[in-house]
């Protein structure tokens, strides 16, 4: 079988309506029989960039992945959307790999994932030669290069077995890695011919990023979990000893907290990964060892708990938050002293033990200067993801972002044409002595600093030394990078600043230079999102670990948490519909349609009003402003009701026309904050010790289908105490 429509690939097997940014012409070179290079992000959606001409070339496609998890995760996803494949990994005994090969070679399977080990073996090679190989994927794809991070001898592997296949498919590469030194390495060493390569923007727009400086980290955390509650996180922290401190409070606490690092045992590091996953527990306070390999789509939130050694580390870290393309939050929790712990580990760490003096010297110049970086992030006053974006050689021109902890607060546009001017003499001063320094030494020599290397090449003699002490270096350094940024000064390629045809009419006062400030440091907010009924999605979000159970596959590879919030928007009733719910494909449709549907018809049949549950934030400005004014004149019923009644009848007292969902959400959250009502695991409320006093209890009900539910129903004296308690209901709402 094979398909001529790309999108009809998109559509029916993954269940997606339009490609993203870049995927569509990569898929476009590779089906033309060109050799591609996809440099994307994580999460922006690489596997679709070969996964759909997979489906569309004549023969096999070889995906080299190098690692046993990765493989696993993208096999049972394919599986699930209708895909034949399969893996061939260390981790099949002798007579499953022999199966596998019998049913590869009988032309059995569309996609096989390998490692890279594999591939020069006879099996592998005989398997080769009875079929047609149309495409070899090269997953990770800087693991071939010795300047990436992690750097596999076995990638050396893939232009070998190249060589030896007797012919040449089309060889396509991905990477998140983003370098000039990476990027020529991969087209190097597998000897991709005249590629296409595809960068696509850094940006990854539905994470939020927050830098916070509080008295008690601890405390912050706490916080940030909380607000994200019943959600997926992870916390990164620097050292074993942290996670397992953290964990422990974390479970003392009451939150369903696992841990891991490379210092359990690895029948417990299973476990815990497995808990996570699964969602058993939701969140998981780990070392920098977790997370290579991990595919968790649902996870909200990343908080380093610890300051990471450099900011690629912390945005591969961070951005495993949000991967389905939910809102999600990436919280940097800082303290001075975590520059300090990372400088004690580049000083002491035997990474680099095999290799010369000299070089290792270097490589830990280099990893001291990555963390300066890193800590201007966490004291950086501008748009912090401007900072990333800029970090990794992407432009920006707008002002902010409006999504960071520092495009939220209250700004004044100040005038640095002054500070700019001294900056940029200096840079001139050290150019008219043949000299050429990175930022650090600039704002040094700015602030009249001593050290040894001011001191050998004689800067104290600039006019320059000193003009600028009573600034602070990291304000100085935020100057220099605004004038970077907007080209005032240049980074030439050993970091040195030099100056460009911009920075004459600054030096000369024909222009003024400008720079937003942050006026107060507000606490860092939750990002604005959508709200969905979550007695809705806890449902459907049963339905998915039953469903995952019976499979035997963690739930996001059912669906994603974006799939079920999009399911509770467009409450589909029947498989056709479900198709137009964003991950869902025919296959997936028809094979685990029924079970999602009858929920929501059982859902929709227990009341009117229920088909509205998709509700935007928006809608809780008007409606505080609407209700609390008038909130005096409002009178219960004479009879118990269920909440949504309740709420419906509040409404049309204010005569307003608001979507009956947004009221009762709030009230059943609040109910639930305050313990008067608690929610199970399979989302539903419930009564509590506290219910009573409230007027709340649980009515019996049965549904259409003769589903039998307990409803929750309040009497008038308790609808008189939500009336009282309005104001506080919708508050922050
Ligand atoms: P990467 O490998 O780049 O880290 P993935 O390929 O795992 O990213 O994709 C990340 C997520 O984005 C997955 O949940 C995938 O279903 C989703 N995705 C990919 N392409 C699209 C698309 N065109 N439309 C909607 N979702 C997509
Ligand atoms: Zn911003």
């Amino acid at each position: 079988m094979t398909f001529t429509d790309k999108h009809e690939v998109l559509k029916e097997f993954f269940g997606h309506g339009q490609f993203r940014a870049g995927q569509e012409e990569l898929i476009d070179a590779i089906l033309q029989g060109q050799d591609v290079l996809g440099i994307m992000p994580t999460g922006a959606g690489k596997s679709l960039c070969y996964q759909v001409p997979a489906l569309m070339l004549a023969g096999i496609t070889i995906v080299v992945s190098p690692l046993i998890s990765l493989m696993k995760d993208q096999v049972s996803s394919l599986v699930q959307s209708g895909v034949p494949c399969a893996y061939l990994n260390s981790s099949l005994t002798a007579p499953q790999y022999a199966k596998a090969l019998q049913n590869a070679a009988a032309g059995r399977y569309k996609v096989i994932y390998a490692a890279p080990e594999r591939l020069c073996t006879q099996g592998f090679l005989e398997l080769c030669a009875k079929v047609r190989v149309s495409m070899v994927t090269v997953d990770e794809a800087h693991c071939v290069s010795q300047w990436g991070q992690d750097f596999r001898p076995s990638y050396m592997r893939i232009p070998e077995f190249l060589s030896r296949l007797g012919y040449r498919p089309i060889v396509s590469a991905f990477t998140a890695t983003a370098t000039a030194a990476v990027k020529n390495d991969i087209i190097r060493m597998l000897s991709l011919q005249s590629p296409v390569v595809k960068t696509t923007g850094f940006d990854r727009q539905n994470l939020y990023f927050g830098v916070m400086q509080p008295k008690s980290k601890y405390k912050a955390l706490r916080e940030i979990i909380l607000r994200n509650k019943d959600k997926s996180g992870i916390i990164y922290c620097a050292t074993r000893k942290h996670t397992e401190r953290i964990c422990e409070k974390l479970c003392a606490d009451g939150i369903l907290c696992t841990r891991y690092h490379a210092g359990l045992s690895d029948e417990e590091r299973i476990k815990n990964q497995d808990d996570f996953i699964f969602d058993r527990k939701p969140v998981i306070a780990a070392t920098n060892a977790f997370g290579m390999g991990i595919d968790k789509s649902n996870v909200s939130f990343v908080v380093h708990y610890d300051m990471p050694k450099n900011i690629e580390s912390y945005y591969q870290e961070a951005g495993r938050a949000g991967r389905d393309g939910s809102e999600a939050e990436c919280i940097l929790l800082y303290s001075p002293g975590d520059v300090r712990t990372n400088e004690f580990l580049i000083e002491n760490s035997n990474e680099n033990a095999d290799l010369d003096p000299q070089t290792a010297a270097m490589l830990r110049q280099r990893d001291m200067k990555r963390l300066e970086l890193m800590r201007d992030y966490a004291l950086h006053e501008g748009c912090l993801r401007e900072y990333i974006l800029n970090y990794f050689g992407e432009q920006t021109d707008s002002e902010g972002c409006g999504k960071c902890s520092n495009c939220e607060g209250k700004y004044t546009e100040q005038d640095i044409t002054i500070e700019s001017q001294k900056i940029l003499s200096c840079i001139y001063r050290l150019y008219q002595r043949r000299l050429r320094f990175g930022m650090t030494v600039i704002a040094q020599v700015l602030t009249g600093a001593e050290n040894d290397k001011i001191e050998r090449f004689g800067l104290k003699t600039l006019t320059t030394y000193g003009i600028m002490k009573d600034e602070t270096q990291v304000r100085i350094r935020a100057i220099i990078r605004h004038l970077q940024v907007k080209g005032f000064i240049a980074v030439d390629e050993h970091s040195a600043l030099t100056l460009t045809e911009r920075s004459a009419p600054v030096l000369r006062g024909e222009q003024k230079v400008t720079m937003r400030l942050r006026e107060e440091k507000r606490p860092s907010k939750a990002p604005t999102g959508v709200l969905v009924d979550t007695d809705l999605f806890g449902r459907l979000r049963n339905v998915r670990t039953e469903l995952a159970k019976t499979m035997g596959v963690p739930p996001y590879i059912i669906c994603s948490d974006q799939s079920l919030r999009d399911m509770c928007s467009k409450l589909p009733e029947s498989p056709s519909e479900l198709t137009a719910v964003s991950g869902f494909g025919k296959v997936k449709a028809e094979r685990y349609g029924e079970h999602f549907i009858a929920v929501i018809k059982d859902y929709l049949s227990e009341g009117e009003g229920a088909k509205y549950k998709y509700i935007s934030t928006e809608h809780f400005t008007s409606l505080y402003d609407a209700v609390v004014p008038n909130a005096g004149k409002l009178k219960p019923l004479d009879e118990a009701v269920t909440v949504r009644r309740f709420c419906d009848d509040i409404l049309s007292q204010l005569g307003l026309n608001i979507k009956t969902g947004t009221l009762s959400n709030a009230v059943n959250e609040w109910l639930v904050s305050e313990n008067y009502l608690c929610r199970r695991e399979n989302g539903r409320l419930h009564t509590t010790i506290l219910s009573e006093g409230a007027g709340l209890s649980a009515q019996s009900h049965i549904s259409e289908r003769g589903t039998h539910y307990f409803n929750i129903v309040i009497d008038p004296q308790g609808q008189e105490f939500l009336i009282m308690n309005l104001e506080d209901i919708l508050k922050g709402k």
